[in-house]
């Protein structure tokens, strides 16, 4: 790629850039450029559980979450091409220090429309007999959730880019962005010079690389994450609904083959602050111990499981734990959409919208994206819940 020009600039191809570039040059924005430092889908987004839910803790992302959901059961059609959408169902397992804020939450979810009820704990041995559920007071079905393929989606959403007109550039870090009298007028990269009227950024835990030197510092820190594989015994292969379990942190993510990805949401889990451009690929020995222990408590076949290994991930954590979509402050045509904070697959096909509303038009339409902006922090008025879970950053 040598010098060049572009009506918008997005840098980032994960699922959020790729969304973004799609609904911009979908909505006629012109010539839209994406450049992505490595390839598609080789940041966070590649190594996602890529689980989609409509239960949130906020009724803004209630409802973000349930127009995403209907549109990963219905991608082909709203996207084109196929994210691999796997309906499994999906349980939460609460003890009693979460069960009032679980009670509320569901009631908040129902109202706002959400496929999502309360189980006792008969009626949860009855959905996962497999589980020992000591300790449990109260579970929580949603039955429409599951997963997603991560990749099949990002390269989905760049498809469809390039058929609305987008061009994607991949092997072409960004190096500088550019500004002229409190404007931003393009982008320098390890490949030329591309002059843009507007700059998307969407670059998730390698934010700051790119907005220190404009003296705008956002409040993300790369966290790495661990994700631990186990090939289930003969006697959990039906173990097919996506469980949270709300009293370890522990996820537990069908996978194809009779897998199961277990995660890790406590807040104890969340604190390794790393360099983006040099963590742990690799699940450490403890964190698969750690993890399997967890699967093996809930469930005790597991412990005839197999381990296959794991593998290490970023999380861009924000303070609230939810993302930031704005506009800088400093800089006019300059818009930032990172800090997903572990929760931002599911959302993309409704931020992509939102975020191209939102440099388009100054707005987005159906969302209140405001609720987002990066000055919330300093302001004390964080996109919170009313009902947290206890011991997590990530709701
Ligand atoms: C283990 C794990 C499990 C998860 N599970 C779920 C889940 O079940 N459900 C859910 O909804 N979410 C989940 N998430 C979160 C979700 O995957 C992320 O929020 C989402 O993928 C972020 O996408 P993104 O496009 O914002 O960022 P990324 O995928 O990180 O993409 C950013 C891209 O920017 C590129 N880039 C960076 N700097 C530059 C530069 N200077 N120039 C050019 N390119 C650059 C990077 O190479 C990268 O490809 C999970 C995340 C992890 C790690």
């Amino acid at each position: 790629m040598a010098d060049g020009n572009a009506d918008i600039v997005v840098i980032g191809g994960g699922v959020n850039g790729t969304s973004i570039a799609m609904h911009l040059s979908r909505m006629g924005a012109g010539k839209v450029l994406l450049l992505e430092k490595g390839h598609l889908a080789g940041g966070a987004s590649g190594r996602s559980g890529a689980m989609v839910r409509e239960h949130y803790l906020h009724p803004t992302l209630v409802r973000m979450a349930m127009e995403a959901s209907r549109i990963f059961h219905n991608f082909g059609d709203a996207v084109g091409g196929d994210a691999r959408f796997i309906e499994t169902g999906r349980a939460l397992f609460f003890g009693e220090r979460d069960e009032a804020a679980a009670r509320a939450n569901v009631e908040m979810n129902r109202e706002l429309g959400v496929d999502i009820h309360t189980l006792t704990p008969p009626e949860l041995a009855e959905l996962v007999p497999q589980a020992n559920l000591e300790g449990i007071v109260l579970g929580v079905y949603e039955p429409t959730s599951g997963y997603a393929d991560p990749v099949a989606t990002t390269y989905a959403y760049a498809n469809r880019a390039r058929e609305f007109g987008a061009e994607i550039v991949t092997e072409c870090a960004v190096t500088e962005l550019l500004t002229q009298g409190g404007r931003v007028i393009g982008v320098n990269t390890e490949r030329g010079t591309i002059e843009a009227d507007a700059v998307v950024v969407a670059t998730g835990p390698w934010i700051n690389q790119l907005a220190a030197p404009l003296g705008e510092s956002l409040p993300i820190s790369p966290i790495r994450v661990q994700m631990v594989h186990l090939r289930r015994p003969p006697s959990l292969e039906s173990l097919n609904t996506n469980i949270i379990d709300y009293t370890t942190g522990a996820y537990f993510r069908v996978d194809s083959g009779y897998g199961t990805l277990i995660g890790g949401e406590d807040s104890d889990d969340l604190t390794e602050v790393v360099n983006p451009d040099g963590f742990g690929l690799n699940a450490d020995h403890n964190t698969i111990t750690r993890f399997w222990d967890r699967a093996k408590m809930r469930f005790p076949d597991f412990s005839a499981a197999t381990q296959r290994g794991g593998y290490g991930s970023l999380y861009d954590m924000t303070p609230d734990g939810n993302p930031i979509l704005d506009s800088s402050s400093n800089v006019d045509g300059l818009y930032w959409a990172v800090g997903f904070s572990g929760h931002g697959f599911k959302l993309s096909p409704v931020v992509g919208r939102m975020v191209a509303e939102f440099v388009m038009h100054g707005e987005s339409a159906d969302h209140p994206i405001y609720e987002f902006r990066a000055s919330r922090f300093a302001e004390g008025d964080l996109l919170e819940a009313d009902h947290p879970y206890e011991g997590r950053r990530h709701q």
